[in-house]
């Protein structure tokens, strides 16, 4: 029968003798039994948890019932036994596990496990490619949260009130802010632009920053679009900044980046917080320009021989006017910016056709840029 705690009701000398040397034969008992790790962990907590195990009863049932003149007596012994208690619990072990050891000899002359050395994400490698370039072009890196406001996301970039990209069709809200003004609602930032504007704020001009990171998208998972993705913008503001300094500087970027021979070329677009806004083209990196491989149509450049590898423009002077404060006089500098999809270059860099790839985590696929 397993031990229990019996209430004392004589609290005289040979009585309390009893009641202690039971309890710790029965505790001495129990030790020898263990055989298994599990086992002493049960036996420990059945006599030692703080809530209930045996010492915890001995001590509410045995002192607190103890009569006020047998109360300093019962108070020694009780001590005396919990020290021995304690110290059968600590000195138990599991039967034969010293001869275990002992036959669980080592060779150290064998040789050791090797772990597989990892790799950089093709993604990551992109970024630090793209961001390097404009290191050491004397550009700086900044960084922004991820959970942005309306103002710094769209209001500050001259994006108007009713732009279809405010729409939740388009844009990730945080849920449950309807009451708050629109400025101040929260949103998964949709490009990394609101870092140039908390940029501008914080620094005076002239400034040269590339800023990478994560975006969101209400975008549903396929081949080409993924809800998060990976942007690096850059912008430039100093005095008498023109797009020729946009050209020069993006033309020497995506040389760097694809190879001294890529031509690039400028065709006219829009975004709101750019005017004159552009899209870069490079020749095909894959075909050389030539829209084919061998006989085959080459299929990134839909046989065009252009790639599409980033938007770009003049800021905007509405966006100015948003840091005007703090130096950034529309009618005194001028400045440029560019943002490109890291994802989508690496995709067309590494010959990838589905950006999901990049993100399932698939050591196969991975492996592969090891
Ligand atoms: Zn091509």
């Amino acid at each position: 029968m397993a031990y229990t705690v019996s209430k004392l009701t004589d609290y005289s000398a040979q009585a309390l003798e009893k009641a202690a040397s039971d309890c710790l034969r029965a505790c001495s008992d129990e030790a020898a039994q263990v055989r298994t790790e599990a086992q002493l962990k049960a036996f420990r907590d059945r006599w030692m948890a703080r809530k209930n195990g045996i010492l915890t009863q001995i001590n509410d049932q045995w002192l607190k019932g103890a009569p006020k003149d047998a109360k300093r007596e019962a108070g020694i012994r009780v001590n005396e036994l919990k020290t021995k208690i304690q110290g059968l619990v600590e000195s138990a072990h599991v039967a034969g596990s010293g001869e275990a050891l002992a036959s669980e000899t080592v060779d150290i002359t064998l040789p050791g496990v090797r772990r597989p050395i990892g790799a950089e994400h093709p993604v990551m490698r992109t970024w630090r490619e793209i961001v390097s370039v404009f290191q050491k072009l004397g550009y700086s890196v900044a960084e922004g949260p991820v959970v942005e406001t309306d103002y710094y996301n769209f209001e500050a970039l001259n994006f108007p009130p009713n732009h279809p990209a405010r729409d939740t069709q388009d844009t990730l809200f945080i849920a449950g802010q309807q009451e708050k003004p629109q400025r101040e609602r929260l949103l998964l930032r949709t490009h990394t632009s609101p870092v140039q504007i908390r940029t501008m704020e914080k620094m005076r001009p002239p400034i040269r920053i590339i800023i990478p990171g994560t975006v969101h998208r209400n975008d549903p998972p396929d081949a080409s679009h993924s809800p998060m993705f990976h942007q690096i913008e850059g912008l430039a503001v100093d005095t008498n900044i023109t797009f020729g300094d946009l050209k020069g500087t993006l033309d020497h970027a995506m040389k760097a980046l694809f190879g001294s021979s890529v031509k690039t070329h400028f065709r006219p677009s829009f975004f709101p917080f750019t005017e004159p806004s552009a899209e870069l083209y490079v020749t095909c990196f894959i075909c050389g320009g030539s829209g084919k491989r061998g006989s085959d149509p080459c299929r990134p450049c839909k046989q065009t021989g252009w790639i599409e590898v980033l938007g770009c423009g003049m800021v905007d002077p509405n966006v100015f006017e948003f840091v005007k404060d703090n130096g950034y006089d529309p009618k005194k500098i001028s400045g440029f910016a560019f943002g490109m999809g890291v994802d989508r270059l690496a995709l067309l860099k590494y010959g990838v056709d589905d950006i999901q790839l990049f993100f399932q985590g698939d050591v196969r696929f991975l492996q592969q840029f090891g």
